[in-house]
This record gives structure tokens, sequence and C-alpha cells, in this order.
């Protein structure tokens, strides 16, 4: 790199005698600054503190599978034409011209990073992807689950979402891939996909959660994988009941899965499989797969999860919107939502336990935001926050949303935001879901101590760092939940420079402060 040069995409160490790179690992001290307050007697005391960490960061990227739940969906489907399609660095053409094979939309192959200030004073940009060392997702085995028997050819043409040409040129590849039979239980989706339920295991729960064990542990086995992650990109299903002595703990969980009790959904029974073959599981749609007892089980086994939902259009507007809004000392008084869309998670969203999963994970995303205001917001006050999803068949999976903001702004006056968004569901769930992968990945290769432990540990097993790709981000019992998108990327971001002993972004520029 010259010192002119303001993007470089390449490898790069890091200097410095807090960092210590070996073949096997990179290791990191850290210095990690908060700031406690504490209220004595009347009198608020603000404490700055500092406590050393020591990361260290396996080196080596293994060969990673994904196994999707609902692989033959519109999600499924297009994340895997769209890596095929990169894979061969496939073109393709529409009316406007040609197109060439992307990752547009992934956090982790599309966006960059500022890694400092070159001698001329400029911000250095890298890729987000060569921070750290992470998989290409040209190199993932993909393979995975439905309910729904066709092949991933004719599933793909079936999702009208990618073009036509681009179909073309994949499909052959794309058929050949077929589905592995699926747990499913009429009663946890809409009624409306039991034509497409044709591939289906039998048995009781506990031989189905049997045989995607086996499942799990062939797929590593058949394709020489390091690991598997299993991500649930299925149907919404409805809640799950908690039931005491059913799902409550992990033991109960796993004896009731034995008793066949109904309760337990098919994404538990995933979830349950994943955990207990150490792969990790991301929960991509918006049900309560997490019931207590997976989570007590994530944390016997020290496997992680993720979750719920993937926050891909609205919700991640509407994170970024709120943020602004509130973080400018802007009131928002009421936020209204309306979807429409005519894809098949329209369709089984169109039945009102489904939607009801979908409205409870929509609903919670500005809770941060606005109880971080006690200026414009009395304690326990929210804006009225509604939601509508409708299916409509004709706009397929080109979904619309349409949102109406109104504020409270300076002495009395209303402002009033109105947004039409119009995109394809799909081509922004596929970069995100590849993401989820690769940063789950990344994060299975780092752990972490405090200075002075004689073990590293891995982060908890709830992987809340994922939180920015997911519309209600789970995390571990106790823990604040960030919804604001851009706090969401700068822990991510953050971490990943902890990793390297770097300092956290700041956006201080204090060298360009002086005369
Ligand atoms: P889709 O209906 O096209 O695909 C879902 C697939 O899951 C179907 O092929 C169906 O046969 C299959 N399926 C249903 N139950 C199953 C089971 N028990 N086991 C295995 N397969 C099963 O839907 P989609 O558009 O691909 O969305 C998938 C999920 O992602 C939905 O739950 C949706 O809410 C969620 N999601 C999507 C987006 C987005 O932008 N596309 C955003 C957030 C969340």
């Amino acid at each position: 790199m010259t010192s002119t040069e303001s993007f470089f995409d390449g490898p790069f160490e890091v200097e410095s005698d807090k960092v210590n790179y070996t073949d096997e690992a990179i290791f990191a001290t850290y210095s990690y600054q908060t700031t406690m307050v504490e209220n004595r007697n009347g009198k608020t005391v603000v404490m700055p503190q500092t406590q050393n960490f020591e990361f260290k960061t396996d080196r080596q990227v293994p060969r990673v599978g994904a196994m999707f739940v609902g692989w033959g969906g519109n999600n499924g489907t297009t994340v895997t034409a769209s890596i095929i399609a990169n894979r061969h660095g496939i073109v393709w053409n529409k009316k406007e011209g040609e197109v060439r094979s992307n990752y547009f939309g992934s956090l982790t192959q599309s966006s960059t990073i500022r890694i400092g200030n070159n001698e001329c004073g400029d911000n250095v940009y890298i890729p987000f992807k060569n921070l750290l060392p992470m998989v290409n997702p040209n190199d993932l085995v993909i393979g995975g689950w439905d309910i729904c028997s066709t092949p991933l050819g004719d599933a793909m043409k079936n999702a009208k979402v990618l073009d036509y040409d681009l179909q073309r040129q994949v499909y052959d590849e794309m058929q050949k891939l077929r589905p592995l039979p699926s747990v499913y239980f009429p009663d946890f989706i809409a009624a409306n996909q039991a034509g497409r339920a044709t591939n289906v295991l039998k048995g009781s729960k506990q031989e189905q959660l049997d045989q995607i064990r086996k499942d799990i542990r062939d797929f590593k086995s058949a394709n020489n994988l390091d690991k598997v992650i299993v991500l649930w990109t299925a149907n919404t299903e409805r809640f799950a009941e908690i039931q005491t002595g059913v799902n409550d703990t992990a033991e109960n969980l796993l004896a009731a899965v034995q008793r066949g009790e109904s309760e337990i959904s098919p994404s538990t029974v995933f979830a349950i499989a994943s955990i207990l073959e150490g792969a990790s599981y991301i929960n991509g749609s918006p049900q309560n797969t997490f019931v207590p007892g997976v989570l007590e089980l994530a944390e016997e086994k020290q496997v992680f999860i993720g979750g719920d939902d993937f926050k891909s259009g609205q919700t991640k507007v509407k994170s970024v919107l709120v943020d602004f809004l509130i973080s400018a000392g802007i009131k928002v008084k009421s936020i209204v939502s309306y979807n429409h869309l005519g894809n098949n998670d329209g369709r089984n969203l169109s039945q009102p336990e489904m939607f009801r999963s979908k409205e409870i994970s929509k609903s919670n995303v500005v809770d941060d935001m606005v109880a971080s205001n006690n200026i414009l917001y009395e304690p326990g006050e929210h804006p009225d926050h509604v939601v509508v999803i409708k299916y409509v068949p004709n706009v397929g999976d080109s979904k619309r949303a349409m949102d109406e903001y109104v504020s409270e702004i300076f002495m009395g006056g209303t402002n009033t935001i109105v947004m039409h968004n119009t995109c394809e569901d799909s081509l922004l769930a596929a970069p995100i879901i590849i993401d989820l992968v690769l940063l789950c990945e990344l994060f299975e290769r780092v752990q972490l101590k405090r200075e002075g432990a004689k073990e590293y540990e891995r982060f908890h097993p709830v992987l809340s760092v994922l939180s920015f790709l997911l519309k209600a981000p789970l995390v571990p019992p106790g823990t604040p939940v960030v919804n604001a998108l851009f706090t969401q990327r700068q822990c991510m971001v953050n971490i990943m420079r902890a990793c390297l002993g770097l300092a956290p972004e700041n956006n201080m520029l204090l060298e360009h402060k002086l005369n």
C-alpha cells in the first residue's frame, strides 16, 4: 500500500506489542474501557473503569457446511443459486444490460471498515471480510431439509425471484439438489401449507429428532466438513406454549420429545438436534423456537444459538430511522407499518397465529431507543406502534412496505415521514443468511479471557453479537437488548477490532481537530 491509498483489499498484520501472531492463532491484549454509574446516598458518581482481556482467534479457516431448514423456499433457493452463480462468476442479461454475480447486501462481503488513517491523514478502508480470517461464501457446502420434495432447480423457478437468464444458467446444477425429508407438525404452520408437505419424516418425535441428528452427521462426513451450521429459513410457525414439565428445562424438553408432547415445534426439534450435534443453530423466523429448555440445553452443551427473524427491510429502516429521530431529540409518537407481499411466506402469514409471531418480532424494535430518552418519554410511555401484513398474490416476492412515522417536534410542531419500500424480499434476506453463517462460524473461532484467568472461554452460547442481522435479537438472560442498527454494527466491528488489539472506532478524528 502506498500512503495515498484509502482502500486496500489484501492481507495485513497488526504491528503492536499487544498482538502476537502464530500459525494457529492471533493473540491480542485489549484494554476494555467502560463507565460505571453509582448512586451514593442521592449523589450520582460516574467512574471510568478499565479491564484487560486477552483474545485468541484461530486463523485456520475451516471447511463449513450450511444446512438450511426450508431449503426449497424462496430464501433457500435464492441463497443457493446466488452462491453457485458467484462461485462460477456467472454474468447474465437483463433488459438493462449485463449483471455480474455479486454479494451486494452482505455486510461481510460488500461493506467496508475504516481501519485507520494513512500518512496523508486520509481514512483507510478495508473490506469487512478482511478484518479477520473468514470463510469465503463461495466455499460453503450447502444442504438442508424441506417438507416439499421439489428439487431446487424447479423450486427456484417457482420462487420467481432471480432473473430468468440467471435461472437458466444455474438450473442444471440446482436441479441436482434435493431437500432431505423434514419434520412436519401441521399444527405449527398455516393450513394452507399442507399441499407442500410431500417430503416429511414419519415416526415418533424422538425418531424424527434422531433422524435430523443423523442427517447432520452424514452431511458432515459425506462432505468432509470441519463444521456444520444449521439455519431455519422455513415458514414462520405459531408460538409454542411454554409448559412446565414440557419445555421449561433442558431435561424436561428431552423427556418431552421422548413422550411425543404436542407443544414441541418442528423448529425446536431442529434446534435440539443441532445443539446435540454441536452445530450452531440460527433462527431466521420469528417463532419462539428457543423455549427455556433449548436455552438451557445450549448453555449445557456450549453450542451457539442465534435469533430471531432476519432483519431485512422494514425493520432495518425502522431501527435506523427511530434511532435517528430520538437521538436527534425528536419525539416519535406513532409508527404504522403496512406490508403486503405475495410469496409463500405471505400466504403462510395470512393465518392469524403465524402473523402474531411476526407481529411480536416486529413490535419491540424501538424499545431500547425509547427507553434511552426520559426527556422525550415518561417512564413507561411508548409510541403507538402498529404492524399490518396482508397477502396479495399478485406482487409475489416483491414486498411492499409502507411506513408512517409521526413525531412531535419543536414547540408543538408535527413531522410526518412516509416511506414506500418495494423490493424482492428474498434478495434482501439471502445475503443476510450468508452473513449469519459466516459470522457465526467466525465467532466460533474467537475466545477470550479476563486478565489473570487461566482458561480462554467462548462467547456466551446466546450469540447476541449477530444482532445487526436479526429483527428480535436474542440475548443472554439479563443482558440489555440493542435494536439500533449502527450500535449493533459497532458492537460487532469493535469486537473484531479487539481481536486484533485495535482500539474501538471512536470517530473522534482528534488528529484533525487542532490548528
Ligand atoms: P418460503 O415459504 O418461500 O419458504 C419456506 C420453505 O419452508 C418452504 O419451501 C416450505 O416448504 C418449507 N417448510 C415449511 N415448514 C417446514 C419444516 N417444518 N421443515 C422444513 N421445511 C419447511 O418463505 P421464504 O420467503 O423463503 O421465508 C422463509 C422464512 O424467512 C419465513 O419464516 C420468513 O418469515 C422468514 N423471513 C424472511 C425475510 C425476507 O426478507 N425474505 C425476512 C425475515 C424473515
